[in-house]
């Protein structure tokens, strides 16, 4: 970029950086961010009326570039409108979701301070992945699952891509279950255009690509309205943005650029996707945009109120539908050492990833 270059909006500050091939300055750069998010949520419609009671959404915290954007975007917005003294709309309720028992990483407890410090009129909660059950998230028939620990049903999985997949789908399944347990009116997932299209790919990479529309689109999912308000926006431009408000958030942000395991039997298809989408997005940032664009056209099966749920995922069965290997769901059922089948339905991602030994 040309030092000398003047913004393309303001035509007046200098530019400090190119987004999606126009020259912007700090102040038009942040505005863009903001804006993009902004409408996002309006599209999702979930903000309540003048007169209508404030909603509660749920906003999960993963100390991300993405997640910690998305709340101080919407931070903003709400002290704006106590400062215009207008009706916000909506109260956020910040959840952070412990995953230290299964995967390690370093002390969050500085990180949860100082986001109450930064972000000091919200609702926040913690917990643990080891509460699953007392929220009513249960994983019938899985090598512990039966009053054990959380912690164990993990390590008795064969793969770290099993481990991964297990750990992203009780994370989900938690956040929703604490949605609806507290009566949240809906939950803002904190997910970006280059996430989604991860998520996209690998979902269907594990056989659970009929569930894409129910994890990446807007509107109900698993019973309460999701929104992805960071869905326009790509993982490098929130990297660049977490430096550039004032003061910066970036120690707020956990997360560094993934990692490359050091064995391949720590690889897992998530890592893959990872990396791949980083170097994709770096230099063709219209191929990740247009993966979630293609996505977006899916349309989800519609469900049959008899339908069975899988009993790990928690998304739909459907029967005689899928192709490849799968079998009926009976059989989809996991055997344990006896022989006899134990715990509920498996959908085909379920059943050839998680169960895999
Ligand atoms: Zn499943």
């Amino acid at each position: 970029m040309s030092q000398q270059a003047s913004c393309a909006r303001c035509q007046s500050s200098e530019a400090e950086l190119v987004v999606r091939a126009e020259h912007l300055c700090r102040e038009c750069f942040l505005k863009y961010v903001a804006t993009k998010v902004l409408k996002r949520l309006e599209m999702g419609k979930i903000r309540g009326g003048f007169k209508e009671l404030q909603k509660t959404l749920l906003l999960p915290v993963s100390f991300g570039v993405s997640s910690t954007t998305l709340i101080h975007v919407l931070d903003q917005q709400l002290r704006n409108r106590v400062q215009q003294g207008r009706h916000a709309g909506y109260n956020l309720h910040l959840l952070f979701i412990d995953q230290s028992t299964v995967i390690a990483h370093m002390d969050i407890g500085s990180y949860i301070d100082l986001l109450k410090q930064r972000y000091p009129s919200h609702c926040f909660t913690f917990i643990s992945l080891e509460d699953c059950s007392s929220y009513g998230v249960e994983f019938k028939g899985l090598l512990g699952s039966n009053g054990g620990r959380f912690q164990d049903i993990v390590s008795g999985m064969a793969s770290a891509t099993s481990r991964a997949d297990f750990v992203e789908i009780a994370r989900r399944r938690l956040v929703v279950a604490f949605a609806k347990k507290h009566a949240c009116d809906g939950i803002l997932f904190g997910d970006s255009t280059t996430r989604l299209a991860e998520r996209t790919l690998s979902e269907t990479a594990k056989g659970r690509g009929i569930a894409i529309p129910w994890l990446t689109a807007d509107g109900s999912s698993d019973g309460i309205n999701c929104i992805y308000p960071m869905r326009d926006l790509l993982r490098k431009e929130l990297t660049a943005y977490v430096g550039m408000t004032t003061p910066p958030l970036t120690s707020l942000i956990l997360e560094s650029s993934t990692r490359t395991p050091s064995s391949s039997k720590d690889t897992t298809v998530d890592g893959l996707m990872s990396q791949f989408f980083e170097s994709v997005e770096a230099n063709y940032p219209s191929i990740v945009a247009n993966v979630v664009r293609t996505s977006g056209r899916l349309v989800a099966p519609s469900v049959p109120e008899d339908a069975q749920l899988c009993s790990i995922c928690g998304q739909p069965v459907f029967i005689g539908s899928w192709g490849g290997d799968q079998q009926s769901v009976t059989s989809s059922q996991s055997i344990d050492s006896n022989g006899s089948q134990i715990g509920g339905a498996r959908c085909y991602g379920c059943a050839r990833i998680v169960l895999k030994r």
